[in-house]
């Protein structure tokens, strides 16, 4: 696929999200919560789990202003993240990261990655980075706040 092809559908994937988010709102009560400020663009975010038998993120939500990127980022977060072990939820958040932020130019299989690769389209403008990390930084905190991975499993 030509590269500006990529760059379109991956426009295509973050304006998406950003129209019709998904897991939109507060989670009252939940189990865990963070929020984000993003200063060089003004993006706020909040972010709410709730976990689930298993120590699980059965429920993951968002709020916030921000961003186009910064609102994708969330919510195609809370669709990568939902339902998995605490676990997997932490491999997910750092692949994100890591690629967000490797200095190489990541290979990403958009086949596995689906959504989440649009994320990592972003790395083409450095100065928006800050605001695809954002959510992912608050979850990350969010989870270790409430007792890290393992959380109250057991
Ligand atoms: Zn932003």
């Amino acid at each position: 696929m030509a590269d500006e092809h990529l760059s379109e559908l991956y426009q295509e994937i973050i304006l998406g999200h950003n129209r019709r988010p998904k897991n939109e709102g507060k989670l009252d009560p939940s189990d865990g919560m963070a929020e984000g400020y993003n200063p060089l663009c003004g993006d706020e975010v909040a972010v709410y789990f709730r976990r689930g038998g298993e120590g699980e993120l059965a429920e993951v939500s968002f709020s916030g202003e921000g961003c186009a990127i910064s609102r994708a980022s969330a919510s195609i977060m809370t669709t990568a993240v939902k339902g998995k072990s605490a676990d997997e939820v932490a491999a997910v958040i750092a692949n994100v990261l890591g690629m967000l932020t490797a200095k190489e130019e990541p290979e990403v299989e958009l086949a596995r990655w689906g959504d989440l690769a649009a994320l990592v389209g972003v790395r083409r403008f450095p100065a928006r980075i800050k605001c695809a990390t954002l959510a992912w930084h608050a979850l990350e905190e969010a989870i270790e706040k409430s007792g890290g991975a393992a959380g109250n499993r057991g």
